[in-house]
């Protein structure tokens, strides 16, 4: 069930007994059309619940916000809590709705917002429910909180590994994540590092101690192994063949790794940032010309990023209504 969070100030504001009802009968609307509404005065209002610690409050509220399917937001008031709240809406691509009393003058923070749907203004709390109702009712409305659902496509689901091959890497000049896979499997991964056994250069301060980065002297040799040459080197350790498999790189290989990718069999290269250039991008494109290799650069979408990020961020396999994505 898609649940929606309705976000609102509940800290000195005028009349709060009208407003904490204007925010429950939102979230009465919500069910009725067959969303799950989470309220959070209900929960982790002061007045009512006066033992929760505002860590408790923190961790509940940011929790459930973040794994909303649409945000509600109330903009009528000053609040840290909604602007907080909508900007955890933001970084999970959550479509949020914006609501406010007709004579009010809104920030254009907020307003801009690339996940704001839709701007209600009322004039009364009955008015605004009534415009609500429409707008929760659309099909549009309602297929953008699915979108939530969407798996990453292969590229992307690699690329992603390949990226947290990188958060290990532990050479300080470029964090760099390579996967190998075949037929949609993943054979194996590296990252940029010293060789294995040898110490680190996060353990040493760089490269050598002393340098002030791993890419600062001209004439000392890097310590770090790629990660492209990390992942081949392990699949010849294990004996796993690499021919005929592709490679994702969260850096363009170097000439030297790119040498390497071709003799190991490996005739697809997809990358997301580009490195070489001048010559080194010559030789590059001339082993393409004779069709030993091919480049892809590629990109992971904004909404599977931050899809991901959530899954990182909060518990990903936890029972169905407090599930963040559902399904
Ligand atoms: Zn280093
Ligand atoms: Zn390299």
């Amino acid at each position: 069930m898609n649940k929606v969070y309705i976000s609102g100030a509940l800290t000195g504001i005028e009349k709060p007994a009208e407003v904490k009802s204007f925010y429950e009968a939102i979230g009465l609307l919500c069910q009725e059309i067959g969303f799950q509404a989470y309220v959070p005065h209900m929960y982790t209002d002061p007045i009512n619940n006066p033992d929760i610690s505002p860590s408790q409050v923190f961790e509940r509220d940011k929790h459930q916000v973040s794994t909303s399917d649409l945000v509600i937001a109330y903009l009528g008031s000053f609040s840290f809590g909604v602007g907080m709240e909508l900007a955890y809406a933001e970084m999970n691509n959550i479509p949020i709705v914006i609501i406010y009393e007709k004579d009010k003058v809104i920030s254009r923070f907020p307003l801009g917002i690339p996940t704001v749907i839709a701007e209600v203004q009322f004039q009364t709390y009955e008015d605004a429910l009534n415009q609500l109702k429409n707008v929760l009712e659309q099909k549009k409305i309602q297929q953008l909180m699915n979108k939530t659902y969407q798996r990453p496509n292969w590229d992307e689901y690699f690329l992603m590994l390949a990226k947290l091959a990188a958060t290990r890497s532990t050479c300080l000049a470029f964090p760099v994540g390579a996967v190998i896979a075949k037929n949609r499997q993943v054979l194996a991964t590296g990252y940029n590092g010293s060789p294995s056994g040898s110490v680190h250069c996060t353990a040493q301060g760089f490269c050598y101690p002393g340098l002030s980065s791993c890419d600062a002297s001209k004439t000392l040799p890097s310590r770090a192994v790629h990660a492209e040459a990390n992942a081949i080197a392990t699949a010849a350790k294990h004996g796993i063949s690499t021919a005929g498999a592709s490679i994702y790189v969260t850096l363009e290989p170097c000439i030297y790794c790119l040498k390497l990718i071709i003799s190991a069999g490996i005739r697809e290269v997809f990358y997301e940032t580009v490195f070489n250039s001048g010559e080194k991008a010559a030789l590059r494109d001339s082993f393409i010309a004779d069709g030993i290799v091919e480049f892809k650069q590629i990109k992971l979408s904004e909404s599977t990023a931050k899809r991901s990020a959530s899954f990182l961020l909060n518990p990903t396999s936890v029972p169905k209504d407090d599930r963040p994505f559902g399904s």
